[in-house]
């Protein structure tokens, strides 16, 4: 593992079957880390592989953006903004909710959330309550993301050759933050029984869409964003945006783990360069595995190359098999088991000024 150079481009996407995280280099020794999963080790992998590079987190982490509260885009997420310390952390418009905050409180602290983004935000909000209160810490307050804000900007610096570079928010619309409201009646717990953790469902067409923009090159990192009935929601309201910054990205982070859900015609034609670079991470819970083989066809009939970062496959299912006597215990006298495939799944892709994009593909992840 290298560190890229410092007017080098870089995008890392992570997954390991269940969960996904980007880390990118802006240039300059500027990084973001985009949700937060963690490694076979169970560490978030954003921090496990900055730390590889020798790169200082507390300094060169300018964001950390939460797309979204879902289990499988924040595990590990209050460890990466506790190690950030330089960092503004970016959170959905959807979280300013009331009924939000009030959930973080009322399940705070409850044991059988070990895993939950509930415990990771009472953590979060633990971390940035203490910054501020500590003298001499600098505490930036959360930027609360809506469609078409700059979260990010830097200017070029012509002596060491940086490039300048900003970060747009494209989502969620007005109206899908407003209906973000409704979502959260779902989530709370019911009666005195224990409550159940934020499971990825519904609330998706809150995710923060990112736009990242170099004089050269444009990036669309698309969250688990879902096309919804409205056009005021979901991918219609960031297509048809007329103050979202124009030109075409040459990457797509595709939506919601290649779903057809998350799928818009109208970004391929408008948003991207035709026959981009595409970068899935798969979603695998039970029964519930994406991209499904449609998928996998549609997105690469629309790429010039595509990049998994995991086999989608249903693992659990696979698991539950062997679940009998005699899978038991073959399994458990076995001198040398062999572990399924290990290091979770990484997509590399660095570009240097005026150059193609280097795609390496590291662990479990392969092209399509
Ligand atoms: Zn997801």
């Amino acid at each position: 593992l290298t560190t890229p150079a410092a007017n080098e481009i870089e995008i890392s996407l992570f997954g390991p079957g269940y969960g996904e995280c980007l880390v990118v280099h802006l240039g300059g020794g500027d990084w973001i880390i985009v949700d937060s999963c963690l490694n076979e080790s169970k560490l978030p992998v954003a921090l496990a592989y900055l730390g590889e590079l020798g790169v200082d987190c507390a300094t060169a982490v300018k964001l950390v953006v939460s797309t979204h509260w879902h289990d499988d885009h924040i595990r590990g997420l209050s460890k990466v903004v506790r190690a950030c310390e330089a960092a503004r952390i970016v959170v959905s418009a959807a979280m300013r909710e009331e009924q939000f905050l009030t959930l973080v409180d009322l399940l705070r602290g409850v044991a059988a959330l070990t895993d939950s983004g509930i415990n990771e935000w009472t953590e979060i909000l633990e971390t940035l309550s203490t910054r501020m209160a500590t003298p001499g810490v600098k505490y930036l307050p959360p930027r609360i993301a809506l469609s078409d804000m700059r979260v990010f900007q830097r200017v070029a610096d012509l002596k060491t050759g940086v490039t300048a570079c900003e970060i747009w928010s494209l989502s969620p619309s007005d109206e899908d933050a407003a209906h973000a409201r409704e979502g959260f009646k779902f989530l709370a717990p019911k009666g005195d029984s224990t409550p159940e953790p934020l499971t990825p469902m519904g609330p998706n067409h809150t995710s923060i869409v990112l736009w990242l923009e170099f004089p050269d090159t444009k990036i669309l990192l698309g969250a688990d964003l879902e096309q919804v009935s409205s056009s005021h929601g979901g991918w219609s309201a960031v297509v048809g945006s007329t103050s979202r910054p124009t030109g075409l990205a040459q990457v797509f982070k595709v939506p919601h783990h290649g779903s057809q859900n998350g799928h818009s015609s109208d970004v391929w034609s408008k948003m991207l360069e035709p026959k981009p670079l595409s970068l899935v991470s798969p979603f695998v819970n039970g029964r519930v595995v994406l991209p499904t083989a449609v998928d996998v066809a549609r997105i690469t009939s629309l790429s010039k190359r595509s990049f998994v970062t995991a086999e989608p496959e249903a693992k659990r299912s696979r698991r539950k098999k062997s679940r009998n006597l005699a899978d038991w215990t073959m399994l458990n006298q076995a001198k040398h088991v062999r572990s399924l495939p290990s290091g979770t799944g990484h997509i590399r892709l660095r570009k240097l000024p005026s150059s193609d994009w280097q795609v390496t593909t590291l662990g479990t992840a392969r092209a399509l």
